[in-house]
């Protein structure tokens, strides 16, 4: 039997997707949802995959930190030395693959997560990232 715990974070973001062949191409916003699909190969001592709170205080700050209200831009973006000369409060997250949504679920699933959850007894086996209500990539291991 295979048990998964879901924990959803949110944060909210700019972005543009360099050479997209209509509106994504103009830099805009999204609320973004993540879904952390959470496994590990035990229950633990309560019987649980792990804490909620542990996701939240992981991911949830590393979002936090880095992509909440930022602006998500590829490093091959023309846009970005005229983005990063403007006076913000947090720096642009300067990407290394054009932020379209399937990219930045795959950065969290390979990079982010199993770097923040590499103490804890849980891994990611599955990231499900909402643009918008309607429009959202899955990523599995
Ligand atoms: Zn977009």
């Amino acid at each position: 039997m295979k048990v998964q715990a879901i924990r959803v974070l949110t944060f909210e973001a700019g972005h543009r997707i360099v050479n997209h062949e209509s509106k994504c191409a103009t830099l805009h916003g999204h609320s973004y949802a993540v879904h952390l699909f959470c496994e590990a190969a035990q229950l633990d001592d309560l019987g649980r995959v792990i804490d909620f709170g542990v996701i939240k205080e992981k991911i949830g700050s590393w979002l936090d930190r880095h992509w909440d209200h930022t602006m998500l831009l590829w490093k091959n973006d023309p846009a970005l030395p005229l983005i990063e000369k403007c006076p913000s409060y947090k720096p642009v997250y300067i990407c290394e693959f054009n932020p379209t949504a399937e990219n930045l679920a795959r950065h969290l699933l390979e990079n982010v997560c199993p770097t923040c959850l590499a103490e804890e007894n849980v891994a990611i086996a599955k990231i499900r990232l909402y643009e918008t209500p309607n429009c959202y990539v899955e990523v599995e291991r």
